[in-house]
């Protein structure tokens, strides 16, 4: 009955489930706190306080039927103009409410430029290691997905190579910085570059080229460092940006697209995206959560609380041996693995209760990504079993 092009997504989805149904299995022998469960990206760090208080003020103060009702297919006006505003204040960027729409979290943002802009044979070039749905997003309009190797030495993208890989066919490059699952920044220099091969290409080719920045970890860095806004960087720029890691609020499904004026045909662009959002059976964004946005515009998680994990663990395991590039955000570690079989060394990681994933899952074999957002107990108490793994492989 199923679809052919759904076959190999109920596949995979399997794995993924096979791994669920293991730390369940592991919790029900040795108990809940002897697993140690690093393989998912959901937030343990809760919403601010005022998002809470938003929802319950928003149910008193605002009128029902504007805050439960159908509004604009691209969310919210005053919504709209207090992110563009926002963003302003932030990034020195002029962007008004026309230039924001507001969508069902990153993962629906993604899905609604796809659309909008991909013909079918289109290509849509991604960096390894990257967050494996966006194959599945661009086979939803059925998009050719074209991978550019990873640089393991440093994770920033491989430039001459995505020269190499841009044809005539190439619709979008994808960048995801901060990186799931490197927890690598992008620096302003690799932005430049990207921009400049982007650039000469379109011109080479007479064609237009769309740069997706998605950022849902964007709030999530350390050290004091920069995410330099991309929309400076490149004129056909669309930002894709969510509130489930920024404001942990991943259930509640809440994000938005921003489309500058500066990309190409920009207006079309807008209403086109708007009616994808739509006719993809969003319809608009969730009502009672624009308007929590509309009230949380500079609300902040505790992002101290993925530092102090970040810390921890990055010293731990360096500590036992265990090499990985330092993180400047997100909550990922991507820890190279001691054989070359990453799949091998998720498995003797699970011999110890320790769940994590193997690099093959981003398109980047060789290493395993340990996901941090869990309490820094778990962390502690997991670093003799990480000690013991070490051990066996004479680290
Ligand atoms: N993009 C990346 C890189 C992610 O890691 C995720 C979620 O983990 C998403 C998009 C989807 O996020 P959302 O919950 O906003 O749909």
């Amino acid at each position: 009955m199923i679809a052919e092009k759904m076959r190999p997504l109920v596949e995979n989805n399997s794995a993924i489930r096979a791994m669920f149904e293991e730390g369940k299995r592991l919790a029900a022998i040795y108990g809940p706190e002897n697993v140690y469960d690093f393989s998912l990206g959901n937030p343990n760090v809760p919403a601010p306080e005022a998002v809470n208080r938003a929802i319950t003020d928003i149910v008193a103060e605002e009128v029902s039927t504007m805050v439960h009702g159908y509004m604009s297919n691209a969310g919210f006006e005053d919504v709209r103009d207090a992110v563009a505003q926002s963003l302003n204040r932030r990034f020195g960027t002029q962007f008004h409410l026309e230039n924001i729409l507001m969508t069902v979290g990153a993962a629906s943002g993604m899905n609604v430029i796809l659309k909008t802009v991909l013909d079918p044979g289109d290509e849509v070039i991604v960096f390894a290691p990257y967050f494996m749905e966006y194959g599945a997003y661009v086979r939803n309009y059925d998009g050719v997905l074209v991978t550019v190797s990873p640089n393991t030495s440093s994770f920033q993208p491989n430039i001459s190579e995505l020269k190499e890989k841009i044809t005539k066919r190439t619709k979008a490059v994808i960048i995801n910085t901060p990186n799931n699952p490197t927890g690598v920044v992008y620096s302003p220099e690799t932005l430049e570059q990207i921009a400049a091969v982007m650039k000469a290409k379109e011109e080479e080719y007479k064609t237009s080229i769309v740069l997706i920045s998605d950022e849902p970890y964007r709030e999530l860095a350390y050290d004091g460092v920069e995410v330099p806004y991309v929309t400076p960087f490149y004129h056909n720029t669309v930002v894709c940006y969510s509130y489930s890691k920024s404001l942990s609020l991943p259930g509640e499904r809440i994000g938005y697209l921003v489309i500058p004026d500066e990309l190409e045909d920009s207006k079309a662009v807008i209403a086109a995206a708007t009616i994808a959002n739509r006719v993809l059976g969003c319809v608009n964004a969730p009502s009672l959560m624009q308007r929590v946005i509309m009230r949380c515009i500079d609300e902040k998680v505790n992002v101290e609380a993925y530092d102090r994990n970040r810390n921890l663990l990055y010293n731990g395991l360096t500590g036992f041996g265990f090499e990985c590039i330092r993180p400047e955000g997100a909550f990922y570690l991507f820890v190279k693995s001691p054989e070359a079989d990453d799949r091998a060394f998720s498995e003797v990681c699970k011999k110890h209760r320790l769940l994590v994933v193997p690099g093959t899952s981003f398109a980047c074999p060789g290493y395993v990504r340990i996901s941090y957002c869990v309490s820094y107990e778990q962390i502690e108490r997991s670093l003799p079993a990480f000690e013991a793994v070490a051990g066996e492989y004479g680290l």
